[in-house]
């Protein structure tokens, strides 16, 4: 284990505050299931004793919400120090056979379905993909294989800005960091064509892949959320009103670990009404879909999604959110369609489109 883990697991004082906020620990209360726990087994592999298939589960079933880190007096990093012992763990080859086989289809196809067929069928004019572009618009696996309609509307509003999408665009490697495997060829190969177009900025509509370009990529370019860039160009959209009433649900890849909130309630608040969820921004609960949590777990996440919907606040027609994985989710767990992306959402307000 690292230095510096090792460091950060002794900061770690035991007050369990974060146990009462671990949305996995809500649903096993289980105490190796909450933050505390989790801890408490990394100190024990630290300390060579051997893992068991529990211990697998105790560690994996982290959706890497971050909302302990949000609340820990001692200033610890739970979920960076759980995905430093997943790293560990399969590097010793001890992994679940559900992290064998999400590996395998994202190292073989270069996208988390192991889909084979066209990434960019979504895309009818591919004159639109442009050789050289300040901005190219990072897809991701979700949105390139399951909400291609909301690929498609994206990159119909970005291209007016002169964006492209990368003519080989391969998963960002989000599920293989989360989950402990290495993701250097999938962000080489996604790098190397970021390059070439000349782009100064990437920009995605996926929580994950959001933080996976800022953190795990050289920083050559800017990384953006589609939220960001279309608030900064809100003026030129022509928006208009819907009478409508959305709540926005925070993914907290973009929320916690990346501190965007404002952005995405700009732009609701300017096609229609927003309320806010029961908890929010820096507080606001896990949907229960990241760090493998969905692949893996998947009876515990839609758990998670259930309780993130009852905080859904009356007389609300959609739930807005700018993450697929945060989407598929909470539509699984009983929302269905009245969970929307926000390209989605702002798509209805454009002019000439029926509201
Ligand atoms: S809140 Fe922080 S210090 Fe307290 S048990 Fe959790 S990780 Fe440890
Ligand atoms: S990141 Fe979220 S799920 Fe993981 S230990 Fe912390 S509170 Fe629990």
């Amino acid at each position: 284990m690292l230095k510096e883990d090792q460091k950060a697991i002794n900061q770690c004082v035991r007050c369990g505050a974060c146990r009462a906020v671990c949305p996995v620990f809500q649903e096993s209360g289980w105490e190796s299931a909450n933050t505390r726990g989790r801890i408490m087994i990394l100190k024990g592999l630290d300390c060579d004793l051997s893992p068991d298939l529990q211990i697998l589960d105790s560690l994996n079933s982290c959706t890497t919400c971050a909302i302990c880190t949000e609340l820990c007096p001692a200033g610890v990093n739970p979920p960076r120090l759980i995905e430093s012992g997943r790293r560990e763990l399969v590097l010793k080859g001890v992994m679940t056979g559900q992290q064998k086989a999400l590996a395998g289809n994202v190292l073989s196809s270069g996208n988390t379905f192991g889909a084979k067929d066209d990434r960019l069928s979504w895309l009818a004019d591919r004159s639109h993909i442009l050789k050289k572009a300040e901005f190219v618009y990072f897809v991701g696996c979700m949105n390139s294989y399951r909400y291609t309609k909301t690929a498609a509307r994206t990159f119909a509003l970005l291209h007016r800005f002169g964006a492209t999408v990368l003519p080989a665009e391969k998963c960002c490697g989000s599920p293989l960091l989360r989950t402990g495997f290495d993701a250097h060829k999938l962000v080489e190969e996604n790098s190397r064509q970021i390059r070439e177009i000349g782009a100064s900025t990437v920009i995605t509509g996926c929580a994950g892949c959001y933080t996976t370009l800022k953190n795990s990529y050289s920083g050559d370019f800017k990384v953006k959320s589609v939220s960001e860039f279309l608030v900064e160009h809100i003026s030129e959209l022509d928006l208009k009103r819907l009478d409508l009433t959305a709540a926005y649900h925070d993914p907290c890849h973009l929320g916690r670990h990346s501190s965007i909130y404002d952005p995405p309630r700009d732009l609701i608040k300017a096609v229609c009404n927003l309320r806010e969820m029961k908890t929010s921004r820096e507080l606001a609960r896990c949907c229960g879909g990241g760090g493998g949590v969905r692949s893996g777990y998947k009876d515990l996440s839609l758990k998670m999604a259930q309780r993130r919907l009852a905080e859904v606040p009356e007389g609300v027609d959609y739930i807005v959110t700018s993450c697929p994985l945060c989407i598929r989710n909470l539509r699984d767990a009983g929302a269905g369609e009245k969970v929307m992306d926000l390209v989605d959402l702002l798509t209805m307000a454009l002019p000439g489109e029926p509201c």
